[in-house]
């Protein structure tokens, strides 16, 4: 009998394996010589859960244009069977969860696409999971593989769906061909236009915030960020250069290198070229190799050259053509190595991963951080987001390095947050909140400052102590109640939570003012740029007091009431120093010529965090007759040459005359550079180390023509040191200036 029961066995599974397709024969399509759309992406993989026992298939999330954002679980069926526990086996072992586990289960996360117009690592993907689970089944028996497919599909929809609309039949590899210039923004960025792959740490994206909630739950030994670069450097794998940050683990670094000797196998049997050991470093914490490396990962970029220029096929500039199916197949082979080597040291890579969240040795114990609630609150958003542990000091002094005195400070810690290092996640606290980065080596990919405290105006002691943090949070809202009588109402004004709150009351038809003197009503003190909403204002809304009131409970602003708009201090509700907040009219220009990212930074601001509206103006169809209409124009970081003519200017002087108002950002100021009336001039670069005066020190002549020349294999590394690509300083602001009002608390201070 039993014997029938496994022949029948046999035969169902054998029914399910043939079932099983491949993504060429379900997508009707040899893959490599299309792009497959996100839908059809979804679908296959929906097909491949439902036709093994080895995959599961989930959606984590949406993106803003609603697409699914996805991940494929892949183990063998006996691990699938018992997947929970082996991942809180994984939490335990961190420390994350309680609990004893002795795992053996080798973690590997494979993240696809993050840039969108880095197209084949999606179809890398599909052809990865089929082949794990038809091919290379045996790996899996002591390996989980988390494929996320696709990790921004309203960037790669957007690359392929114009390339699928542009494309010639057969492709043209011409380098020239109109389908390998795609337009403005391109797709390597998300809705928003944010590249993601700068975004795990500060997770203001609606993808990553989904994402990192997965990513917590699992933690995984590996994880692998998906890339591609220019059409002639052929492939970037792992070890990555320096710098390294100080809190890469030995074990971390000579992994890397075990993952690329193993690729390199690979690639110098299929003759396929690679560099390692190049341009990809691990220090700024926001991208996908550091972010999960300061996790406890080993956390890799893998790049293939193709981009958004490589289409189906082009003819690179060394003459040879570079193919999707290339770029395909090179992305496969180093997921499928990436699973072979993890599972090859699955037992080492739990004992290391064990080892990574005990951090006794780190010097700073504790960060013990103050300042307005507001700010405190949303930091504490940013630590929930990455499930770091955090408490309130119940009192007592505490010193040490005071971010604030850049030295030694003290403080008074009653109330305050406390962020310690005594947790498995205590190296990336160390890492975000640290005040200072260590660089091995100046010639670094990009940014080099990003300390917290500083970030979020907080001020912050650094303690070598651990700090206890039993208290509770000291910020208790009150809850605004309908008073009908009120001559009017004041808020203070210290934060972006009070900016959005003002946002939202302008959008309800609340005339609001905001007071350039300091206030003080019954003895209750407001500093300048208070709001000031009053009945008179508003007589003629009925709604009024409870609308206000609503608003006010739904933003958390406490309303402090008044009887009369007679002040303790001269300045009563109609003096001339309270101004009407107006409904500001705001045109902001993008396309041709702007920087996708300066925009998409403006757009989300002003779309997600004020909530404001805004009117975005391509600048092909701008002209400076429309600006009637408008009373700011914001103007993204780009070039504005056809913008800044004669004309031009001479409109935007008279706009600006009779209250128009210009926010120029980043290189848009180059527009009014030397321009008569614009008061904008181009500051010399301080030439004190300079070649030119070497030559005035007389002391120094012997061989002096020679000091000029930088020689050629070091002139990258010395080009590097003009670059600012982080720095955080120490302002003084005019705190009555109305663009400082708000800024009282915390170290960005016109009163130090
Ligand atoms: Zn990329």
């Amino acid at each position: 009998m039993s014997k029938y029961i496994n022949l029948l066995f046999l035969l169902v599974s054998s029914l399910v394996i043939a079932q099983l397709q491949s993504p060429s024969d379900f997508l009707g399509y040899e893959i490599g010589t299309e792009f497959s759309r996100h839908s059809d992406v979804v679908k296959y993989l929906e097909h491949v859960a439902a036709n093994s026992d080895m995959v599961a298939y989930q959606a984590y999330g949406k993106t803003n244009e609603r697409r699914p954002l996805t991940y494929a679980i892949v183990s063998s069926s006996k691990n699938m069977a018992n997947i929970e526990n082996i991942r809180l086996d994984n939490l335990k072992n961190a420390g994350i969860k309680a609990g004893n586990a002795d795992p053996k289960i080798a973690i590997v996360w494979l993240s696809y696409n993050v840039h969108g117009n880095e197209a084949s690592s999606t179809e890398a993907a599909m052809l990865t999971i089929y082949k794990l689970v038809t091919e290379n089944k045996a790996w899996l028996e002591n390996t989980v593989v988390i494929i996320d497919p696709c990790v921004n599909p309203d960037g790669r929809d957007r690359y392929v769906n114009w390339y699928n609309q542009v494309r010639s039949t057969p492709y043209n590899p011409k380098q020239i061909a109109a389908e390998h210039h795609e337009p403005w923004p391109g797709g390597r960025a998300n809705h928003y236009l944010f590249d993601l792959n700068r975004d795990w740490a500060w997770a203001t994206q609606v993808e990553s915030q989904q994402r990192l909630k997965i990513y917590n739950r699992w933690m995984p030994h590996i994880h692998v960020d998906y890339h591609e670069q220019g059409i002639n450097e052929p492939y970037f794998f792992a070890p990555a250069t320096e710098p390294f940050h100080e809190v890469i683990s030995d074990f971390q670094r000579n992994f890397q290198v075990e993952i690329g000797k193993n690729h390199a196998k690979y690639f110098d049997k299929a003759g396929w070229l690679f560099f390692t050991r190049e341009r990809f470093d691990l220090l700024y914490p926001s991208y996908g190799d550091t972010y999960p490396t300061f996790m406890g990962a080993i956390g890799m970029t893998y790049e293939q050259a193709g981009h958004s220029r490589g289409g189906l096929g082009i003819d690179n500039d060394e003459g040879f053509e570079l193919t999707l199916m290339d770029r395909i197949a090179h992305h496969t082979t180093t997921g499928l190595s990436t699973v072979e080597i993890s599972s090859l040291n699955a037992v080492k890579l739990n004992t290391e991963f064990k080892k990574f969240f005990q951090n006794g040795d780190l010097k700073y114990k504790s960060y013990i951080l103050k300042g307005h609630p507001d700010k405190i609150d949303a930091l504490t958003k940013l630590l929930d987001k990455h499930e770091i542990k955090y408490g309130f000091s119940n009192g007592g002094n505490v010193n040490g390095y005071s971010y604030t005195e850049n030295g030694y400070g003290r403080m008074n810690a009653n109330g305050a947050l406390v962020v310690s290092t005594n947790q498995p996640k205590g190296k990336m606290v160390k890492v975000l909140f640290e005040p200072d980065t260590k660089l091995s080596d100046p010639l670094t990919y990009d940014i080099t400052a990003w300390s917290v405290p500083y970030a979020y105006g907080l001020d912050c002691i650094a303690s070598t102590s651990l700090v206890r943090a039993n208290g509770s949070s000291p910020v208790v809202r009150e809850v605004n109640q309908v008073f009908q009588n009120a001559a009017g109402y004041l808020v203070s004004w210290n934060s972006m939570y009070d900016a959005t709150f003002l946002s939202d009351l302008l959008q309800n038809d609340i005339r609001v003012r905001f007071s350039e003197k300091d206030l003080s009503f019954n003895g209750k003190k407001f500093n300048k740029g208070s709001l000031v909403i009053t009945r008179s204002d508003n007589i003629d809304n009925p709604q009024f007091a409870a609308t206000l009131t609503k608003l006010a409970n739904k933003h958390g602003r406490s309303l402090y009431i008044t009887t009369t708009s007679f002040s303790d201090n001269r300045t009563d509700f109609g003096s001339p120093d309270i101004k009407l907040v107006h409904k500001t009219r705001i045109a902001v220009l993008k396309g041709k010529g702007t920087s996708s990212l300066s925009y998409g930074a403006i757009w989300h601001f002003f779309e997600t965090q004020l909530k404001y509206p805004v009117t975005s103006i391509d600048t092909d169809n701008f002209n400076t007759r429309v600006l009637k209409n408008f009373d700011v124009l914001i103007m993204p970081g780009g070039r504005y040459s056809d913008f800044a003519n004669d004309n031009s200017l001479k409109d935007l002087k008279t706009w600006i005359r009779s209250g128009g108002k210009v926010i120029a950002m980043g290189r848009a100021v180059n527009t009014f550079n030397d321009k008569e009336g614009f008061d904008v001039k181009r500051v010399k670069e301080d030439s004190s180390n300079t070649a030119d005066d070497k030559d005035d020190d007389s002391s120094n002549t012997s061989g002096s023509n020679d000091e000029k020349l930088i020689p050629y294999d070091k002139r990258e590394r010395e080009r590097v040191k003009n670059n600012i690509s982080g720095s955080i300083y120490k302002v003084t602001l005019d705190p009555s200036h109305p663009m400082a009002f708000g800024f009282g608390f915390g170290i960005i201070t016109g009163e130090t």
